[in-house]
């Protein structure tokens, strides 16, 4: 049973020209007792460092980690109950499966029946059972990757520290090795922490999500409240592919109705987008005017009929998944990109009516590129998609 407590953390390595590399900037953090929370966020973003310190790796310049309620910052990485799987779980290739996983056990002088207990259990539970007599040269890269996850399983620990595990995995195999470890999450029931830059893997493994920017945490909520609530431009793009649609413009207020106009600011009436309706309508604290940042996912874009809301737009390009089509479009200066049915009929340089669903959109200010949903909404309270 752990609850893992990061406050005010902040870790700063010193550059080769005595400035600080400021990794972990004052994270505020708490994962639950049996959380499976993943921090995701492009390389360098202080993902690795966050777990080093949690595994006590690494020594804090400033705030502490806490471990059910004891700040862990001067207590010894073994004596903290952590395991950490690293991306590159090097094996050592002169023991076989069964020494590999039993090392850790036999350094901290279990008895040599316990040993082989849990090891036969970890290794059943992984399915390593028939390779527990090979040496890791004789196994694929995923039941390699599989002992170094059962090196950790074996010394029952508090708190499972993943660093990008899967990332030298073809894609099959990381998609097997993705299900295998929510399996296990659910068996062993234990928190468990695991980074990637994979926003897959985070959004399919993750009930809590953490994302990270330059060291800063930028948004904490389940993934698809970070999907469909992003804190900001950020957030908003990182996660998403194609990425979230952008256009600058401002909302109006016009007997009543409130209507987005893309274009720059000094363009009053730029292509208007359309009527913002409903609950979105009512937390936008507007006048009759206010420059944003709108934000339109791309299966928010919808293609034809032609309507009232619709705009023309000329297709740039038509890219084709199978199951589903990326349109490339423009319309009134403004490029963009919708999500269509792979069937989709839309061809290069035709002229298209597109529709831009806007209860689903994104408000940001232009100034600071936060939310401006944000503001005094519970994010944790938003149910997911199909519950109500
Ligand atoms: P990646 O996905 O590439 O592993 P990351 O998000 O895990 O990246 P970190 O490894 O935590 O990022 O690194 C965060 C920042 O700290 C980077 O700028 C990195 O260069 C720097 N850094 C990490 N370790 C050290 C170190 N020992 N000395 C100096 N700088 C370091």
């Amino acid at each position: 049973m752990a609850r893992v407590v990061l406050a005010n953390l902040s870790k700063t390595f010193p550059g080769p020209k005595g400035e600080g590399i400021r990794a972990v900037q004052q994270s505020n953090l708490t994962v639950e007792d049996g959380a499976f929370l993943v921090i995701v966020g492009p390389s360098g973003c202080g993902k690795s460092t966050t777990l080093r310190l949690i595994a006590g790796l690494e020594t804090p310049t400033a705030g502490t980690i806490s471990i059910n309620g004891t700040v862990m910052n001067q207590v010894d990485p073994k004596d903290r109950d952590v395991a950490m799987v690293f991306q590159h779980g090097a094996l050592y290739p002169h023991l076989n499966v069964f020494d590999n996983m039993a090392l850790g056990l036999v350094l901290r002088k279990f008895p040599r029946d316990e040993i082989d207990r849990r090891v036969k259990t970890a290794a059943e539970t992984l399915g390593l059972t028939s390779c527990l007599s090979r040496r890791p040269q004789a196994l694929s890269g995923g039941q390699r990757q599989r002992v170094a996850v059962g090196r950790a399983i074996v010394r029952r620990p508090k708190v499972f520290l993943f660093d990008e595990p899967l990332s030298n995995l073809d894609a099959p195999l990381r998609a097997q090795m993705r299900v295998e470890i929510l399996k296990l999450h659910r068996e062993l029931g234990a928190t468990m922490i695991y980074v990637t830059h994979d926003q897959v893997e985070a959004m399919t493994m993750a009930d809590r999500l953490v994302v990270m920017r330059e060291g800063v945490i930028q948004q904490v909520a389940p993934p698809h409240v970070v999907y469909e609530q992003p804190a900001n431009v950020w957030t908003a793009r990182f996660l998403g592919s194609p990425p979230m649609n952008l256009f600058p413009g401002r909302l109006l207020r016009q007997a009543g109705a409130l209507t987005f106009h893309a274009g720059s600011g000094t363009e009053a009436n730029g292509l208007c987008f359309g009527q913002v309706v409903g609950e979105m309508a009512a937390r936008l604290a507007v006048g009759a005017a206010r420059e944003v940042l709108l934000g339109v996912r791309p299966e928010d874009i919808h293609l034809g009929p032609p309507g009232e809301d619709t705009v023309l737009a000329a297709v740039l390009a038509v890219e084709r998944l199978g199951a589903e089509c990326h349109v490339h479009l423009r319309a009134g200066g403004h490029e963009f990109t919708a999500r269509a049915a792979g069937r989709t009929e839309a061809k290069a340089k035709q002229r298209i009516p597109v529709s831009f669903d806007l209860s689903k959109a994104h408000f940001f200010d232009p100034t600071t590129e936060k939310s401006l949903w944000q503001a005094g909404v519970d994010l944790e309270s938003v149910p997911p998609p199909g519950v109500h």
